[in-house]
């Protein structure tokens, strides 16, 4: 039988980003950092995933390796293949990926300050990513960025000013402009609003979802955050050691979570309801991404460890609905009931 991804692809609807089996390394000649461990991440059309994770579980790394822009060595690409708009990325030559970065699949990094050339003003900025996608004259690309400045809630007089002029969210809102004055496709946002205070990033995320929802791009949201997750994306990915441990609709994640970890994620947010009660976080550390174990990476973290979990890696289980899947020996039975779910949590 056909799981729900299958039927889509069979019904004609390609998704916007395939990324399959990716495998990234970083060498160097004392170790070698297993960074992704065979990751499938799926965007359909339109729609937008969270890759959610702690720090250090390879969430920019992916990012990275989509764009082609990880620095090879130390890094390489081991194995996999990302595919979008059912074009092979990793096949293209470099200047054939220049035309694609910016005007197809853009970027937001999580630092602007270090995005944002600080010698040129932000308005010729958004301009020569322009001119660089489009054919057009100078004046036409700065009324274009004069354009999407406005768009992102910026007064257009203030196009002329620099970074160092700006606060932090408005160069973000600054290089929300760049990534989207192509209309890429795809946009790929690392961690867009963690260098912001609390009031700017819900700014910057309402931002985000309004010219999204304007333009139909599809979206990757790497994040650590759940609460960014909850605001902006349809569907959430959770990686774990470099490896996507449980993926489903954000209801699926939300409402009916099945992985030890994703559950310990949740239960370390602080409970708004109950304001005494302690926070409860995940025991222990990721795993040294050197020496990666054997079986299941988070063995010793989990409450619900058994012996097989340290020796066998757990094979993917879909719960009915064919769509949302976790890896973990608790569901090694294949299919998942969601009654089962309650019995584990
Ligand atoms: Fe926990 Fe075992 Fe599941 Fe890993 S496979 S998450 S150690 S129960």
């Amino acid at each position: 039988m056909m799981n729900q991804k299958e039927a889509a692809h069979a019904g004609g609807q390609a998704p916007a980003l395939d990324v399959k089996d990716l495998v990234v390394e970083y060498r160097t000649h004392h170790a070698t950092v297993q960074a992704v461990n065979h990751v499938d991440l799926e965007i359909p059309s339109g729609k937008a995933l969270g890759l959610v994770g702690e720090t250090g579980a390879g969430k920019t790394t992916i990012g990275l390796a989509i764009m082609r822009l990880l620095q090879e060595p130390p890094a390489a690409v081991r194995e996999g293949s990302i595919v979008f708009r059912g074009e092979e990325l990793r096949s293209l030559s470099e200047k054939e990926m220049q035309q694609v970065r910016g005007s197809q699949i853009s970027m937001i990094f999580q630092d602007p300050m270090t995005s944002l050339n600080p010698v040129m003003t932000v308005e010729k900025q958004i301009a020569e990513s322009i001119r660089h996608h489009e054919d057009v004259t100078q004046e036409e690309a700065l009324q274009k960025a004069r354009e999407m400045l406005s768009m992102v809630g910026i007064p257009v007089e203030r196009g002329s000013e620099y970074q160092h002029q700006f606060s932090g969210g408005m160069k973000q809102r600054v290089m929300i402009a760049i990534a989207l004055a192509c209309r890429p496709e795809l946009l790929i946002a690392d961690e867009p609003t963690t260098a912001l205070d609390v009031t700017i990033q819900a700014q910057v995320l309402e931002k985000i979802k309004e010219l999204r929802n304007r333009y139909g791009t599809s979206m990757l949201m790497i994040t650590h955050d759940l609460g960014v997750i909850a605001e902006v994306c349809d569907e959430v990915s959770v990686i774990y050691a470099g490896h996507i441990v449980e993926h489903g609709t954000l209801e699926d994640i939300f409402e009916n979570c099945l992985h030890p970890y994703t559950q310990g994620l949740f239960d370390s947010l602080p409970n708004l309801e109950d304001r005494k009660a302690k926070l409860k976080p995940i025991s222990g550390l990721m795993p040294d991404p050197t020496c990666l174990p054997e079986g299941c990476a988070f063995w010793d973290r989990c409450p619900y460890a058994r012996g097989i979990c340290k020796m066998k890696k757990p094979a993917r289980a879909y719960c009915d609905d064919g769509h949302h899947y976790v890896e973990c020996h608790l569901y090694e039975d294949g299919k998942i009931t969601k009654s089962e779910v309650k019995d584990v949590g």
